[in-house]
């Protein structure tokens, strides 16, 4: 990898640590994908489909249910760091961490394509990652034509799906339909990074990458963890505020380890913030007998949050989990670091 501002399947040297497969939750199959490894491990695939997938049982944006691998407890084919199904893997996984014609890191980041810890990560978050175009077209196909089947036939059966196999395989081939798809996907790529730098959602996260405070956090989480061993360092789920209580959504398991540690304890507060690009960003630690215990950040819109903050030096913060569990801190805000 270089420093030139872009990175694609060609120059991406994977570091082979196996932390995406370990974490990944959620491996979207297609038709193909059932098709080629069933045949590949000596399976029939209503075998395969009963032994390693599952349907979601919620709708995607096109209203269809999908079909992904079976992760629970971590993806099948994993042995050790190595991927067991390396030459025919599920074409999302072949296509990663490059899905898209063109993307910030920064974007792929705020997407969870990327992982904490990938080597891909010591990039500058606005190197533009490039996919291949070609292997784009197929999965965007391929993708398709399994929504297609599973609109008209509900669930997977090797009888009914063959048809529309031996159909996307023609689709494949087809170079009008290949033209019209790499189109939509190299507008759908723009419009999506536009979206992500400026939406005001998304527009926080994407900034907290490109602004390097992301990665002065993790090297401050670093330093913080070296002086005090079992410090948690915690990356918020979601941000927001509520009647001038800034709001951090932790995940579930995040969220029980906060509680555990802190509840019923006297707690000391430091918000190390500053502001960048009108976003306010900040670090926060939480001491327990003046040590570090939690360290975590979150960011928000500086012109609401001015417009609705505690008063001076004063802020509140409360923890939730997604089940709406919430506990809350009251410290002083100061001024660090991060300047
Ligand atoms: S996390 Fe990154 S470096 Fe590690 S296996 Fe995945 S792609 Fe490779
Ligand atoms: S199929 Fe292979 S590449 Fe995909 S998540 Fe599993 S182990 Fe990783």
């Amino acid at each position: 990898m270089t420093e030139a501002g872009e990175i694609g399947p060609g120059s991406f040297q994977c570091g082979q640590c196996g932390v995406c497969c370990r974490t990944q939750k959620v491996v979207l199959l297609t038709l193909g994908d059932i098709f080629r490894i069933a045949e590949r491990l000596g399976m029939r695939p209503n075998a395969f489909y009963r032994r390693y997938c599952m349907k979601s049982d919620r709708l995607n944006d096109r209203g269809l249910t999908r079909i992904y691998l079976k992760t629970e407890g971590g993806c099948p084919f994993l042995e050790g760091r190595q991927c067991s199904v390396h030459g025919f893997k599920p074409i999302v996984c072949a296509r990663s961490p490059f899905y898209y014609v063109e993307s910030s890191l920064a974007v792929l980041k705020v997407l969870g394509v990327i992982v904490p810890g990938c080597v891909i990560e010591r990039l500058p978050y606005g190197t533009v990652a490039r996919g291949d175009i070609e292997p784009l077209v197929d999965m965007e196909i391929e993708v398709d034509a399994t929504d297609e089947y599973l609109s008209r036939a509900g669930k997977f059966d090797e009888k009914t799906a063959r048809p529309f196999y031996d159909r996307l395989r023609q689709r494949l081939a087809d170079g009008t339909e290949r033209a019209l798809t790499y189109r939509r996907l190299l507008d759908e790529s723009i419009r999506r990074e536009e979206a992500y730098r400026n939406d005001p959602y998304y527009r926080g996260a994407t900034q907290m990458y490109l602004s390097g405070f992301y990665r002065e956090f993790r090297e401050e989480a670093g330093r913080l963890a070296g002086l005090h061993p079992g410090l948690s360092v915690f990356e918020p789920a979601a941000v927001g505020m509520t009647g001038g209580d800034i709001i951090i959504v932790l995940q579930d398991g995040d969220y029980k380890v906060a509680k555990r540690r802190l509840e019923g304890k006297e707690c000391g507060i430091d918000v190390n913030a500053s502001v960048r690009s009108g976003i306010e960003y900040a670090a926060v630690t939480v001491t327990i007998d003046g040590r570090p215990a939690i360290f975590f950040y979150y960011y928000l819109d500086a012109a609401r949050k001015s417009a609705i903050r505690h008063p001076p030096g004063k802020v509140s913060i409360t923890l939730m989990n997604s089940k709406k569990d919430a506990f809350a801190f009251t410290g002083d805000d100061a001024a660090g670091w991060l300047q």
